[in-house]
């Protein structure tokens, strides 16, 4: 029984960081526990660090489970979301089939959904964020990685076997260099932070003059981040590097123009911090690649919730169980 009148108990189970939150119906967060994961300490550590965080945010906000709609969690991760079960996750590589909707529920007597984190970002932006009234969505995190969410009809799109909304790992060049999926040229080995940090140390270490050079004591360590800094200040080859990003980008989203004729393609993740310099010149080649009706209907534009979208999904997803 989902109630309507309650807040929402909602976790966001990273590799790197744990977050609890009290989310209002309104999708405000209301209070916030954020803490390191410790993936390398193992399963029980985790399930442990876990549930303090959510005694954490209870104590901060003097709240009993029972006063709460339900509890939502977003995982990066591949999902049995109907059975609650978390199959893998690249980010808890000892998490395998564990049943996580189970062992919530026993112990906060909660109902609890599960859902994977890029889609949990979509609903959250659909239902409080840049994407507020379309009914067709579809959102893109572009960060070390590329994930997506697809959202028809105001209802996320979630495939046969709920793995729909890979929108990464489409191929963009079939010659292109090698994914972490195994495939070639996908958006993500093209487009992504990785890929970015990855061309900049390749030409540097080819011999390319750039600032990058002094931004760090080990070439190796450059990262997307330090190519935006040194496009910032003009530099020759952080710009070619980002203008190439931009170029696949961009044909990534002609190709989810021409399929799903989108109102709002929201773009997210820590690459979209680089603003208009990534996603102007995508824009412009999306307007010459896919079809002229849909590109002029999807408006792209940049997550409005940014790090909170997929905590705030989480919520969303509990809240959108209520009609
Ligand atoms: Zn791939």
């Amino acid at each position: 029984m989902i109630f309507m009148d309650r807040p929402v108990l909602a976790v966001d189970l990273g590799g790197t960081k744990i977050r609890s939150a009290v989310i209002s119906q309104e999708g405000k967060i209301v209070a916030i526990d954020n803490r390191l994961t410790q993936a390398y300490k193992g399963f029980d550590h985790v399930i442990n660090r876990l549930f303090d965080s959510i005694d954490t945010v209870l104590r901060k906000e003097r709240m009993k489970t029972g006063e709460f709609s339900g509890i939502g969690i977003a995982i990066a991760g591949v999902l049995d979301s109907k059975n609650g079960i978390l199959t893998s996750s690249p980010n808890l590589p000892d998490w395998k089939n564990v049943p996580l909707k189970k062992t919530m529920q026993d112990r906060l007597g909660l109902d609890t959904f599960l859902i994977n984190d890029a889609n949990a970002a979509a609903l959250g932006e659909h239902r409080f964020g840049a994407g507020i009234g379309a009914q067709n969505l579809v959102y893109l995190t572009v960060s070390t990685g590329i994930g997506g969410g697809i959202i028809i009809d105001d209802k996320l799109y979630e495939g046969s076997t709920g793995s729909a909304g890979e929108l990464g790992h489409m191929t963009i060049d079939a010659d292109g260099p090698r994914c972490n999926c195994g495939n070639y040229g996908c958006l993500e080995a093209l487009a992504s932070g990785t890929a970015v940090a990855r061309e900049a140390i390749e030409r540097i270490k080819a011999g390319k003059i750039s600032v990058l050079r002094d931004m760090k004591e080990n070439i190796i360590d450059i990262t997307a981040e330090d190519v935006a800094k040194a496009a910032r200040q003009e530099d020759k080859l952080a710009n070619e590097i980002i203008a190439i990003a931009s170029y696949y980008l961009g044909i990534g989203l002609a190709n989810i123009v021409n399929i799903f004729n989108p109102q709002v393609i929201v773009i997210g993740g820590g690459m979209s911090k680089m603003g208009g310099m990534l996603i102007e010149p995508a824009k412009k080649i999306v307007k010459q690649r896919a079809f002229k009706l849909p590109a002029r209907t999807a408006r792209i534009v940049r997550s409005r919730l940014g790090n909170e979208s997929g905590i705030i999904g989480a919520a969303a997803n509990v809240l959108n169980r209520q009609y």
